[in-house]
C-alpha cells in the first residue's frame, strides 16, 4: 500500500514544527516484533478466555492465571523493538517528540530508546505485592509454577499489567492527560482508538487545538476528526515520517 507523499510531507511538516508532539501508542506498533495483536483477528482473546485475565478471577484463582499468564506472555519477553520504536525515539532524541503513551505492557519504545513513555496499562517488567505492594523484576518470579510469593510478606505477586476490572494507574492516566492537553500535535499509532481511555486522549488534545494525526492500517474510530489520516503500518511509515521530520531539521 503506497502512501501518497503529500500525506508523510503534510505531517512532517506539523512535527517538524511542533512545539510538543505526542504519540499514543497501541498494538499495532508491536505487532511487526511478533506481539500479537489482543483484540485484532489472530488476537490471544480469540483463543484465550480473557475473563480469566479479570481481576476478580485473579483473586480467586491466582495459581491458574499465573500459569495461564506464563504460558502467554514469557515469549513477549523476548521480543526486540522494530523499526516503528526505533523512529520515534529518532524523533525524542531530535527535541521534535515529547512523551510517548502507550497501550502496550511490552517495554519495547524504552528498549528501542525512547526515555518518557507513559503506560497506560501497567508493563511486564515488575510483578507487585496485592498485600504490601512490594515490587519485584517480573523476570525472578516468572519460573515455576502457580501464583508466586512476596519474599517480604507472602502475599500473593500479581504481574504490573493492568487486568480487566482494575483501574488504570493514577498516576500514568492523569500524566497522559496532562500531555494530551498541553500537546500541539499528537500523533495516534497502531491502535483502533476504541478502547478507553485511549480514545479519549485524542480528543483532549483536538479540543485544546492540537492537530490529530492517525497512522493505523485500519480504519479508526476517530478518523473522521482527524486533521491526516495515514493509513498503514507503523513500521512502515514512522520511519519515513522521521526521516523527513529529521531532514528538515537539519
Ligand atoms: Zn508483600
Amino acid at each position: 500500500m503506497d502512501i501518497p507523499d503529500e500525506v508523510l510531507d503534510g505531517v512532517a511538516d506539523l512535527v517538524a514544527r511542533s512545539r510538543c508532539t505526542v504519540a499514543l501508542t497501541g498494538a499495532g506498533i508491536s505487532t511487526a516484533s511478533g506481539i500479537p495483536d489482543f483484540r485484532g483477528p489472530q488476537g490471544l482473546w480469540r483463543t484465550v478466555d480473557s475473563d480469566k485475565f479479570d481481576i476478580a478471577y485473579f483473586r480467586r484463582s491466582p495459581d491458574e492465571v499465573w500459569d495461564l499468564f506464563r504460558l502467554l506472555f514469557t515469549p513477549l519477553l523476548a521480543a526486540v523493538p522494530n523499526p516503528a520504536h526505533y523512529a520515534l525515539a529518532r524523533l525524542e532524541e531530535a527535541g521534535k517528540l515529547c512523551a510517548v503513551v502507550t497501550q502496550n505492557v511490552d517495554g519495547l519504545h524504552q528498549r528501542a530508546g525512547s526515555r518518557r513513555v507513559v503506560e497506560l496499562h501497567g508493563s511486564l517488567k515488575d510483578a507487585v505485592c496485592t498485600k504490601c505492594g512490594a515490587r519485584l523484576p517480573l523476570a525472578d518470579v516468572v519460573k515455576g509454577r502457580g501464583a508466586p510469593r512476596c519474599p517480604l510478606c507472602g502475599g500473593v505477586l500479581k504481574p504490573d499489567v493492568v487486568f480487566f476490572g482494575e483501574p488504570l494507574p493514577r498516576g500514568a492516566l492523569e500524566e497522559a492527560l496532562e500531555l494530551a492537553e498541553t500537546s500541539d500535535v499528537f500523533l495516534a499509532v497502531g491502535t483502533s482508538l476504541t478502547v478507553y481511555p485511549a480514545n479519549t486522549l485524542p480528543l483532549r488534545a483536538k479540543r485544546q487545538g492540537a492537530k490529530l494525526v492517525i497512522i493505523n492500517a485500519e480504519e479508526t474510530a476517530l478518523d473522521h476528526l482527524a486533521d491526516y489520516v495515514v493509513r498503514g503500518r507503523a513500521e512502515v511509515v514512522l520511519p519515513k515520517l522521521a526521516e523527513r521530520v529529521l531532514n528538515t531539521l537539519s
